[in-house]
């Protein structure tokens, strides 16, 4: 089990977390392994929280880090630009879609999003929009911590104990087309969820609706989520019609992780705004961006600038690591082999999916990949929540050496799924090694849960 390893058997810590477990001292880390502080070693199935996309201790990134480091590590934005922060955003802007090439450089996901929703606002204050301030997005969903993030976050458990503290804005049902048990095709489903949006926007009051919200392929939220075709398009047009900005927050899917650079390039379905992070400095440094049309950003600076920022906005070594992770993802081919390799994954969780019926459902692109479980594959019905299969398929994992992602979620009904999310320098023979330990895993779940 995650919380009982010899390490635990610490001194009182003044560190602290989530919860009350202690996890173990970590070693260190190469490719997709890392060590424990007793020498163990465990597969990094999902990358960390799906962060370190190019793979553990990169001696290219380090180096270009070390070499940034004998140079500068910081420079306050006000005194000083920096070189790696200019050079990453002039590449980020050629990997993104076309016109968003206006960066802003932030250390996390929260702050990603947080400016993307500061941006919007900003935009419709200086284009003579002020009553527009509604954000609509999904439930459920996940966009972050802080408290602007937060109140757009469709996750009750994370946002109730500080409703009182935040503005509550408006939420549709993702696109759980999967569960229906209608007579509609998937591609009509997905025109149905969009349409939620334009009815929410109705009766929200279209003047008053300044953006919409969404992860193009969910994330720990709801499993790795992929809507039908239509949704996405139907989603533009939406926006479109009403005037409202569409955001994607890439915060997970992004830099290469889907085998695209974003997870919305799968689609012809281009966002106003976009939220980076995570993948993007593969966990090297605290990184993330907002990446802007100028039709946004320069009505913005033009009233007077954009009120908002972090100290360590653009810190040149953020930067430095983020730009040599752009180019060991280009070097080593990573968004092909994550392509690749997810289908080769993704082959093998639906070959498990077949051995073990209380998987009822494979999801997701290239290497953000997830499976659902189900006490009934016809109705996908979830399992009791008493087992807690989420918790129980992750401890199993664990102590055979893999590490995986879980979460118990999934639109107004609860269900446990988890995700195979690992770095996207994997081979072909590694992806053997997880699928081995996942058949022994869910092997041992369904006798232990009588599955
Ligand atoms: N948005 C999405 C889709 C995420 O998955 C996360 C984190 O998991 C965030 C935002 C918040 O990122 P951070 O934890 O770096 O603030």
């Amino acid at each position: 089990m995650l919380k009982t390893t010899a390490s635990n058997e610490r001194p009182p810590s003044h560190l602290f977390y989530q919860s009350r477990l202690r996890r173990p001292l970590v070693d260190r880390a190469e490719g997709i392994y890392l060590w424990d502080q007793d020498g163990r070693r465990v597969i990094d199935g999902s990358s960390g929280a799906m962060v370190v996309n190019i793979g553990h201790g990169n001696r290219n990134v380090l180096e270009a880090m070390k070499r940034q480091m004998d140079r500068v590590t910081f420079a306050y934005r006000l005194h000083f630009e920096n070189e790696p922060a200019e050079e990453l955003a002039r590449r980020a802007a050629e990997k993104l879609p076309e016109g968003m090439d206006k960066i802003f450089f932030v250390s996390g996901g929260s702050e990603a999003v947080e400016s993307c929703l500061k941006l919007a606002r900003q935009w419709a204050v200086a284009t003579g929009q002020k009553d527009r301030w509604k954000v609509i997005s999904r439930f459920p969903s996940y966009h972050g911590g802080t408290l602007g993030a937060l109140a757009i976050t469709g996750y009750a458990a994370l946002s109730d104990p500080f409703s009182p503290m935040m503005r509550e804005m408006p939420k549709v049902p993702a696109p759980t087309a999967y569960l229906d048990r209608d007579n509609l095709t998937m591609e009509q489903r997905g025109i149905k969820y969009a349409d939620m949006l334009e009815d929410k926007i109705q009766s929200e009051g279209p003047e008053s609706v300044l953006a919409f919200i969404m992860e193009p392929i969910g994330g720990a939220s709801t499993g790795a989520l992929v809507a039908p075709d239509s949704y996405y398009r139907r989603i533009r047009e939406i926006c479109d019609k009403y005037g409202i900005l569409l955001i994607h927050d890439e915060v997970m899917s992004g830099a290469g992780r889907t085998g695209k650079f974003l997870g919305g390039d799968h689609w012809d379905c281009k966002p106003d705004l976009i939220a980076l992070s995570k993948g993007f400095a593969s966990g090297y440094c605290p990184l993330g961006a907002m990446a802007a049309p100028s039709r946004l950003v320069q009505p913005v600076l033009d009233a007077g600038g954009f009120q908002h920022g972090f100290t360590y906005a653009g810190n040149p070594l953020a930067c430095a690591a983020g730009l040599a992770v752009l180019d060991e993802i280009d070097r080593l081919g990573l968004i092909d082999n994550a392509a690749v390799m997810g289908d080769a994954l993704k082959a093998e969780l639906v070959a498990l999916s077949e051995r073990f019926p209380f998987i009822g459902d494979v999801r997701g692109k290239g290497l953000l990949l997830a499976a659902e479980f189900v006490s009934d594959r016809e109705t996908m019905k979830p399992l009791p929540k008493e087992l807690n299969a989420h918790q129980r398929v992750v401890d199993l994992a664990y102590e055979r050496g893999l590490i995986i992602y879980s979460r118990r979620t999934r639109g107004g009904v609860e269900g446990d799924h988890f995700l195979v999310c690992p770095p996207m320098i994997i081979t072909r023979e590694q992806i053997g090694e997880i699928v081995a330990i996942l058949g022994d895993v869910l092997e041992q779940l369904a006798t232990e849960l009588n599955l």
